[in-house]
Order: C-alpha cells, then sequence, then structure tokens
C-alpha cells in the first residue's frame, strides 16, 4: 500500500493541530454532519428531477419542490413539511447528538478508543466497522420493535412515522426520546471493540449512508440491495413507513427473517413479481388484438 506513509503523515499532521478533546468531539460532530447532509444532498437533486421518479418507491410529496398535479396548495404545504423535517433534524443534531458525543467521550476514551500511530490495518478497519453494523442491527432491531409497542409508539415512535413515504433527510426525523434510544445501538459496537478514531470516523460515515439511503425512498440499479441481497435498503424500509409494522432491522433483513417480522414485505415483492409475469404474459395477446 504505497499510498499508506503518506496518509500517515497525513493524519500526523491533523492529530498534531487539534488537541485530543477537539478530535474526538467536535470533529466526530462534524463528520457524523458531513455525512448525513452529503448523502442526503444527491438524494435532495433526485427528488426534484422528474428523470428518477421512475425509481421512486412511493410517490413521495415532501421531497419535491412541485409535483402536485391534485392542488395549487400543495407544493408549499410539501414546502413546508420539507424544511420542517429539515430544521427538526438540525435541531436534534445540534442539541442532541452533539451532546451526546461529549457524554459519551470520556468513555471511548477509558475504553481504549486511541488517534495515535500506527493507523489500524486494513483488515482491522473493515472487520471492526463490520462487527460495529451487526451489533447495531441487532440493537436497532429490538430497540425499533419496543418502539411499535402501543404505549411507545403513541408518545415517542408516532413522529418518526409521520412520513409515509420518507425521503433522505427523515431519517433522524424522531422524537428526542428515540434519537438516545436508537442512538445506544448506534454506540454499542464501538464501545465493546473500542476501535481507533479512524475506524470510529469509517463506521460513522458508513451508518450515515446507510439510514440516509434507507429512507431515500429510491430503488436505484445502482441500490446495494441489488447485488448484496442481505441489505435491506429502501426497499424494506419504505414498506415499514407504508405500513407501519414489519422490517424493524436497520440494514440487514436476516433479523426480520428469523423472527417472521418480514412476511408482509414478502408478500408484497411476492404480489409485485406475480403482477409483473401477468403483464408480460399479456403483452403479445394485446399485441395480436392491435394487429387484429
Ligand atoms: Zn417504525
Ligand atoms: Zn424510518
Amino acid at each position: 500500500m504505497w499510498l499508506y506513509p503518506w496518509f500517515e503523515q497525513a493524519w500526523l499532521r491533523l492529530t498534531t493541530s487539534f488537541s485530543p478533546f477537539t478530535l474526538h468531539t467536535l470533529f466526530t460532530f462534524a463528520i457524523h454532519e458531513f455525512s448525513y447532509w452529503g448523502v442526503y444532498l444527491p438524494y435532495a437533486v433526485m427528488d426534484r428531477s422528474r428523470f428518477f421518479r421512475r425509481w421512486k418507491l412511493q410517490e413521495s410529496t415532501y421531497g419535491y419542490s412541485s409535483v402536485s398535479k391534485q392542488s395549487q396548495n400543495l407544493p408549499r404545504e410539501d414546502g413546508k413539511k420539507f424544511w420542517r423535517c429539515v430544521l427538526y433534524v438540525a435541531a436534534n443534531h445540534l442539541f442532541l447528538v452533539l451532546p451526546l458525543i461529549l457524554v459519551t467521550h470520556p468513555l471511548f476514551e477509558m475504553l481504549g478508543t486511541t488517534h495515535g500511530l500506527p493507523l489500524p490495518s486494513l483488515g482491522e478497519f473493515f472487520s471492526q466497522i463490520l462487527f460495529c453494523l451487526f451489533v447495531e442491527d441487532v440493537c436497532f432491531y429490538w430497540g425499533h420493535r419496543a418502539l411499535h409497542t402501543p404505549w411507545l409508539y403513541r408518545h415517542v415512535h408516532s413522529i418518526h412515522h409521520q412520513y409515509t413515504a420518507p425521503f433522505g433527510a427523515v431519517a433522524e426525523f424522531a422524537h428526542p426520546l428515540e434519537v438516545i434510544f436508537l442512538g445506544m445501538s448506534t454506540v454499542a459496537g464501538p464501545l465493546i471493540v473500542g476501535p481507533h478514531l479512524l475506524t470510529l470516523w469509517g463506521y460513522l460515515v458508513v451508518r450515515c449512508w446507510q439510514t440516509v439511503d434507507c429512507h431515500s425512498g429510491y430503488d436505484l440499479p445502482w441500490s446495494l440491495n441489488r447485488w448484496f441481497p442481505l441489505y435491506g435498503g429502501a426497499r424494506q424500509h419504505d414498506h415499514h413507513h407504508k405500513t407501519y409494522s414489519g422490517n424493524y432491522a436497520s440494514m440487514f433483513i436476516y433479523m426480520d427473517w428469523i423472527f417472521g417480522t418480514d412476511s408482509a414485505w414478502r408478500f408484497s415483492l411476492q404480489r409485485a413479481r406475480t403482477k409483473s409475469k401477468c403483464l408480460s404474459v399479456e403483452q403479445p395477446d394485446l399485441k395480436e388484438s392491435r394487429e387484429r
């Protein structure tokens, strides 16, 4: 890896220019913000283009600047709901995510998260990220299922479900208690492995990408779930927002499969497949009748 020494030098320059506290807290928060909004940006562009609408899972209104055919008032209403989501999420980040990073910093330090050299090897970097993602997925599954019990749903989780056809920014649109509760599933993995700060940032980038992607509402030709079937993606989570139940896991599909909470989703996939098969069988008949 000829880039490794260069990267180590760049890392050394960065870590000697700032205090450990700044690196572990403010930089971690900045990485979270750049990842979350940076991943959302291309989806925001897609939401405003008619071209990408062919891959939209539901006809979402709130992500569009002007879509309505039925009502003149809807675009303004869409704009309001869009900005309400963006401002709410930004407030959650500033008043909850940042304090949570500050509060958990001593814990991470105690458990061995460092920023020194040598940097982790590629094997260590990717295996720890993968481990953290699996831990997060299991914790999120049970936490999310608990949020769907009647009392917690009514008082906490229903806020996140206000958007039945989600768009990228909805990912962290949630009641403050939910942000703290499900945030614990995000930090569970890193608290177990005590990763290097660089690995922690890598994990944070993947986690932000994953949650925004799952809420994007797009099943694009290059979406990860098309060639890595273990990944649920937007197709799976969009169905959860549409039906309010099932598909509780955040990233992978196996937890819902094991505990049978994906039956409605699988049934809808089967129905869609049968429908498209019927259409393709009907197509030659239609052609024939046109020719006659
Ligand atoms: Zn839910
Ligand atoms: Zn959601």
